[in-house]
């Protein structure tokens, strides 16, 4: 499978370093200055390859495990691009967890006991998404989305309090042991969140052009609807018959025909082309309780790690393990007790219980595909 958010992620940061980056399907061809090369360990014309079949040897091959990214996070250091922040100092909750689980999530098909508690060092990916969106108006705006790259869990609550603890800053460049999960992965999650995001930000935009397309076909119709009148009533009032009446009906035929493509004409011009990209990241690390519980689901059990952010002061949601979206209520599938959502935990077809999780793309009950989400499912690119 071909790494298509990493591509992409690369291509933005060369391309802020004033690099030329031209790309084709399996590879981008860039052409870095002297110093950017030096820095990465490159040659000022190269190619880079991101999906291991089509990789040759007139290029190199990148991965998210290449020292080729440590190198560019190294490169836009300092230039705003991406930065790292340390906090450290804060305090952890000791007691009360057990309280602190039941407010946020619930578990409808299991039951639980505290295991233990410890301190973790997380890391959290900050992206900032640019988006505009272009119609017969233009709307901009920025679009912030946080996920930690332990557990991929999207706890947006935070992008409020970096700035009031500042003072827990720390300079120090160690960040401690993090078990990070793929840029791939975190970058995926980031995109999903930014679409819905985005969305939601354009909600008004989209509304208020809704309303003035409405407008200027009503307009149009009264419009034209009173040019077939009157031809119409030509025919009715004068008693028109043969080539004359075909005369004004052909009229109307052509009015009908002029009606469509200015309606047509309306919608082109209040369509909405949105486009994202990402502006900025921001590496986040502080430490964070973490509770194990021990679940279990019929006979089954297994170790169900949660995690208490001091910034938030609160659990952060889990992700379900099919979808990646943020839950509530977590339900465990009976065979190897996945932490799933209600949907990925239910056939949309024949409502047995399924997990997603095990089952990606056949029901095992009815048999069928599942069909496509269009939310998960839709490309990983914005
Ligand atoms: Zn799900
Ligand atoms: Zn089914
Ligand atoms: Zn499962």
């Amino acid at each position: 499978m071909e790494r298509k958010p990493l591509k992409s992620l690369v291509r933005e940061v060369l391309e802020t370093s004033g690099c030329l980056v031209e790309e084709d399907r399996e590879r981008l061809e860039v052409v870095l200055s002297q110093d950017v090369a030096t820095t990465l360990g490159l040659k000022e014309h190269q190619y880079l390859y991101f999906s291991p079949d089509k990789r040759s040897d007139d290029g190199i091959f990148v991965s998210y495990d290449s020292t080729i990214l440590e190198h560019i996070s190294q490169l836009v250091a300092g230039r705003g691009l991406f930065y790292q922040v340390n906090l450290a100092n804060l305090y952890l909750k000791q007691e009360g967890l057990h309280e602190a689980i039941s407010r946020k999530v619930t578990f409808p098909n299991s039951i639980y006991r505290l295991k233990s508690k410890g301190k973790m060092i997380v890391s959290y990916l900050v992206f900032n998404f640019c988006y505009s969106a272009i119609s017969e108006r233009k709307m901009e705006g920025l679009i912030p989305v946080i996920v930690n790259e332990v557990t991929l869990s999207t706890p947006m609550g935070i992008l409020k309090y970096p700035e009031s603890s500042s003072g827990y800053h720390e300079e120090s460049e160690e960040t401690g042991e993090v078990a990070r999960r793929p840029v791939e992965e975190v970058y995926q999650i980031a995109s999903q969140v930014a679409r819905q995001e985005v969305k939601k930000a354009l909600v008004d935009f989209k509304r208020s052009l809704e309303w003035r397309l409405n407008r200027d076909i009503t307009r149009l119709q009264e419009y034209y609807g009173t040019l077939k009148e009157e031809s119409q009533s030509r025919i009715e009032k004068k008693g028109l018959t043969g080539e004359e009446k075909e005369r004004e009906l052909s009229k109307i035929r052509a009015i009908d025909l002029e009606l469509r493509r200015k309606i047509k004409e309306q919608q082109d011009r209040y369509a909405i082309r949105v486009e994202v990209e990402l502006a900025t990241a921001l590496r986040l690390t502080l430490p964070v309780r973490s509770v194990v519980l021990r679940v279990r689901r019929k006979k089954k059990e297994r170790d169900f790690t949660l995690l208490w952010n001091p910034l938030l002061k609160e659990i952060e949601l889990p992700v379900c393990e099919a979808c990646l979206n943020t839950i509530e209520e977590i339900y465990f599938c009976d065979e190897k007790l996945h932490q799933l959502c209600r949907q990925c935990y239910e056939c949309p077809l024949c409502y047995k219980r399924v997990c997603r999780a095990c089952y990606a793309k056949i029901c095992p009950r009815c048999h069928a595909p599942f069909p496509l989400n269009p939310e998960t499912s839709s490309g990983l690119e914005l």
